[in-house]
């Protein structure tokens, strides 16, 4: 089966005529013209938004293709049994009918929902030989540039217009199939509400199996008196609304053994939450003034005790080791904390200090490490 993409864009193209945005614009620049989505099927069977598919002009005839509409788009058999499934418009995601078989073409709304194609991996409707190809790509993303990084992440392709996109994809021409466009350990570095987050779940939107781990104790959202933290809660509960809602969460300060136990994608949220969390159980924050973790003695409360920063050096040296090793495809969120004031009291000193030096050494052990600031991605030189 093949699809000839003879329109990519959306409803109005991309660059839309007339808009201004530094995405049409910067598209305009390119030499970049996607005229509105359009579909033909081999050669016989014209898509249009909002339109029910008339005949093309091929020989193959419209009749020896069942179309079956489902909600949000289409779902085409060829007379040789191929399958396709088709976004039905711009922000439509197309509904496989249960039981329904896998697809050798999928032609989707990626801007919409890139969790929609992680879903129908998910459900084994996508497999390693579906062509996958983004449709309706508009002025949603801020360059065709951005558009290409997203595809290669989420292994589409970005369609343009006049693209023949054909399924299904011969067995040999991909590589495993899951996460086969990542990295396999990824550092993301950031500033608070730097975007950090987004770029970490977007970047594994498309995978079918994800553990989100929420490194830090599990009902954690208590205040510095023990009451609840409703704004922290309210925080977590939209951070988990905007997940999909496959995806598998689990709350545990216990990183490593997730990085020893996982074998799909794994996205750790955060680093400097889980540091906070292991300074805390090992009383660290409460023994004043620590020192840095690496060796200082610090008294504690309890005699015979290890000293608080030799149990948070060895869960820090623990997590390193086990990110090495892992076999899980690993994306870390961390926040970058060195770039502000000094912390005025001395644990906060002590949780800057370890922060710093443990992303240093987990950046040394990526393959791929990220800077965001304001949203935009700068990968950073190895
Ligand atoms: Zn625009």
């Amino acid at each position: 089966m093949d699809a000839l993409l003879t329109g990519t864009g959306g409803t109005d193209g991309w660059p839309e005529a007339g808009c201004r945005c530094a995405s049409c614009l910067r598209a305009t620049a390119a030499g970049i013209r996607r005229r509105p989505g359009r579909v033909v099927v081999d050669g016989a069977l014209e898509f249009r938004p909002g339109q029910p598919p008339s005949g093309g002009t091929g020989t193959s005839g419209a009749a020896a293709h069942r179309i079956d509409p489902v909600p949000g788009g289409w779902d085409v058999t060829g007379p040789d049994g191929a399958r396709l499934l088709l976004a039905g418009g711009p922000g439509q995601l197309p509904e496989p009918q249960p039981g329904a078989a896998p697809y050798d073409i999928a032609l989707l709304d990626l801007l919409a929902s890139p969790a929609q194609l992680g879903l129908l991996r998910s459900a084994g409707l996508v497999t390693a030989q579906t062509a996958v190809a983004a449709l309706y790509t508009d002025h949603r993303v801020s360059s065709a540039a951005e558009l290409a990084r997203r595809c290669t992440l989420w292994r589409a392709r970005p369609g343009t217009d006049g693209d023949l996109v054909t399924g299904p994809v011969p067995t040999g021409d991909r590589g495993a199939d899951d996460g086969a466009g990542q990295p396999r350990r990824t550092l993301i570095v950031g500033g608070a509400r730097s975007g950090k987050s987004t770029e970490a779940e977007l970047r594994l939107a498309a995978e079918p199996r994800v553990t989100f781990l929420a490194a830090e104790p599990a009902q954690s959202w208590t205040g510095p008196g023990g009451q609840p933290d409703t704004e922290w809660a309210a925080r977590v509960a939209m951070h988990r609304a905007r997940r999909p809602f496959w995806w598998q969460t689990v709350e545990s300060l216990d990183v490593a053994g997730q990085l020893r136990q996982q074998r799909d994608a794994l996205l750790i949220d955060g680093i400097g939450t889980w540091l906070a969390g292991v300074m805390d159980e090992a009383g660290l924050w409460r023994a004043g003034d620590g020192g840095p973790a690496t060796g200082s003695v610090v008294p504690t409360g309890q005699p015979g005790s290890r000293p608080p920063s030799e149990v948070v050096r060895d869960r820090i040296d623990d997590l390193v080791d086990a990110w090495r090793q892992t076999a899980a495809l690993v994306i870390a969120v961390t926040d970058e904390v060195g770039s502000g004031l000094v912390p005025p009291y001395p644990a906060g000193r002590v949780f800057r200090d370890q922060l710093g030096w443990l992303n240093q050494r987990l950046a040394a052990e990526s393959e791929l490490v990220l800077h965001i600031v304001a949203g935009r991605v700068r990968p950073l030189p190895g």
